[in-house]
């Protein structure tokens, strides 16, 4: 379900463990195809006769556009056969469109169906049905049996690995009604606002408040800490396999991996720049944003494509001031927060609201976070994050090829340091501002919204240009 409001998302909802490139157009396709094997599965468990089975996937807008340089047929193939972007190791899941090249059928059950990625996942353009649709990011999955379509759900992937079903009777995106189930939360908050409030009206620790929320909605502190253990051990992972490894990035664009030459060239003390230059940030960004480009193993941060920002901000933390693992969790919680915000009240895809609402986000998230681990008051991480978000609002998406390579890799690396330039900035006041988080939220919502759609991860214009 589309959650209608913030406190409705979890740091688990935001940081999911995947696989690269992109979450809204290789994580979220993965899942929905997940999705639908199981609803084919039902719908086969009820049927007399499951003989002349074929699946059929249609990808639309800018799925279409981009869904080649972001791996999109590959990991739908993947979703078909039952992988899930979390525990399927890379290679297998890699292996599943050569594999069903070669041998095209998809078990269902005791069933098969005939699924031959070449012919049977079809690129369309912008319409559904001769309508707008209802989403940039479109799939459509059938089960025919013979001339009949015996199963279909059309699935949105609306950003950071979230899948959302179209509303039946609209045949539209739902839009959140004020009745939808909620779960009832001991601090409620919908807005930045209300979150600072109900940090300092229950003098509560910003965490703890989402530990207590989190609580309330089944899942205790121990294994909330356990998955974010997990997150931050993913986290430094795939900085290790980035820093250690070289070679030019798939794809066909020859860029060449930069992270592991800049570190040993940093260690060597050799990087040029002003005085209190430091590189390890953009280092360790650029190391996870290119293992999520090869089609690594990553975490939505809140997305695939900015997935770099906020590990290389926490491995920085951890290495100058010295961060204990607990304190490096509490900073996850915090962030996630300001991503949940962004969720609820913009958008965190490339595809609705152009890169502010990727890269921009995830600086907000991060300076957030950063500026709780470092000690800031409630007022002064809502401050970091908005300073987070307002220096990236109207930043387009315009891959090159539509591949998350340039300029994604290396605005990871200028996201993270502005993240941490946020969080001094803020820290050295007193939070207070005069643009509020809120307004920035409704600004960067707007923004979205008036941008060329161009500009919004379909790979015709700007940088995609060449
Ligand atoms: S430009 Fe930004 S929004 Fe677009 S794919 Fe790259 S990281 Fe994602």
């Amino acid at each position: 379900m589309n959650p209608t409001r913030a406190d409705q998302i979890g740091p688990l909802d935001m940081f999911k463990i995947g696989i690269g490139p992109s979450s809204s157009h290789t994580v979220g396709p993965m899942v929905a195809a997940l999705e639908f094997r199981k609803f084919a599965l039902s719908k086969l468990a009820d049927s007399k006769s499951t003989a002349n089975l074929t699946l059929k996937v249609e990808l639309f807008g800018s799925l279409s556009a981009t869904g080649r340089g972001h791996a999109t047929d590959g990991a739908v193939c993947a979703g078909l056969i039952g992988l899930h972007p979390k525990s399927a190791e890379p290679a297998e899941i890699w292996s599943a469109m050569p594999d069903l090249e070669k041998n095209p059928s998809v078990e269902l059950g005791n069933s098969t169906a005939h699924f031959k990625p070449s012919e049977d996942i079809i690129w369309e353009g912008w319409l559904l049905d001769d309508g707008p649709l209802p989403h940039p990011n479109t799939i459509r999955f059938r089960l025919w049996q013979a001339t009949e379509i015996i199963a279909e759900e059309i699935i949105l992937s609306v950003g950071g690995g979230f899948v959302e079903p179209i509303d039946p009777n609209t045949g539209l995106r739902r839009v959140p009604q004020a009745g939808d189930a909620q779960k009832l939360v001991p601090y409620p908050f919908d807005s930045a606002a209300e979150f600072v409030e109900q940090c300092n009206k229950n003098s509560i620790a910003p965490w703890q408040l989402v530990i207590a929320n989190e609580a309330a909605k089944g899942m205790n502190e121990a294994e909330l800490r356990k998955n974010l253990s997990d997150i931050l051990r993913t986290f430094d992972q795939c900085i290790a396999a980035g820093l250690s490894t070289d070679g030019i990035l798939p794809g066909g664009l020859n860029v060449r991996r930069r992270a592991k030459a800049l570190w040993e060239q940093m260690k060597a003390g050799k990087t040029p720049g002003w005085g209190g230059s430091d590189l390890r940030p953009s280092v360790f960004a650029m190391a996870v944003n290119e293992e999520n480009a090869a089609g690594g193993r990553v975490v939505t941060a809140p997305t695939n494509g900015s997935s770099g920002l906020i590990p290389a901000v926490w491995r920085t933390l951890q290495e100058t001031n010295n961060l204990s693992e607990e304190m490096l969790q509490n900073g996850l919680m915090v962030a996630s927060v300001v991503g949940a915000l962004v969720k609820t009240h913009a958008s965190i895809s490339g595809a609705e609201v152009g890169c502010q609402g990727e890269v921009g986000t995830s600086c907000a998230m991060a300076a957030a976070g950063a500026t709780a681990m470092l000690g800031g008051t409630p007022s002064q991480i809502e401050n970091a994050a908005e300073i987070g978000i307002e220096h990236h609002l109207g930043m387009t998406c315009d891959p090159i090829m539509g591949l998350v390579q340039v300029p994604c890799i290396e605005r990871n690396a200028m996201g993270a340091v502005k993240a941490l330039n946020a969080t001094s900035l803020s820290l050295a006041s007193d939070g207070q501002h005069l643009v509020s988080l809120d307004r920035a939220l409704e600004v960067m919502k707007q923004t979205g919204l008036d941008m060329n759609q161009k500009y919004k991860e379909t790979a015709t214009g700007g940088l995609a240009l060449g």
